[in-house]
């Protein structure tokens, strides 16, 4: 009745484990975090006030679509690295806009 595991066995018991992990961990909902508008998300707030974070800037040549912490996404939105959740506009800007090198 006793049956012993080889070491085969716990390889792949081992394997399937990992990929189970894998998949959990891909399948978390991180993207719908990043749809919506930083403003979305309540927890954002503090760094956005304390950057002055706007939807649509008012300097001329400074915006988040040409900042270097601006990654483009879709819909002239796209991730500031300042902000862990949501998006930001393209058309947007915040007291801590940098130039693209
Ligand atoms: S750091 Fe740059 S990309 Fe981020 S909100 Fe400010 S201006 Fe926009």
């Amino acid at each position: 009745m006793d049956k012993k595991i080889t070491r085969r066995e716990l390889g792949k018991l081992g394997a399937g484990a990992l990929m189970a992990g894998g998949a959990i961990l891909l399948g978390r909902p991180v993207r719908a975090d990043s749809h919506g508008k930083i403003t979305d998300y309540p927890d954002q707030a503090p760094v956005a006030t304390a950057v002055q974070y706007k939807e649509k800037s008012e300097l001329e040549g400074k915006t988040c679509e040409n900042c270097m912490l601006f990654t483009a996404g879709e819909g002239g939105r796209g991730k500031c690295t300042l902000f862990m959740k949501g998006t930001v506009a393209a058309a947007g800007h915040c007291t801590s806009w940098a130039a693209k090198p």
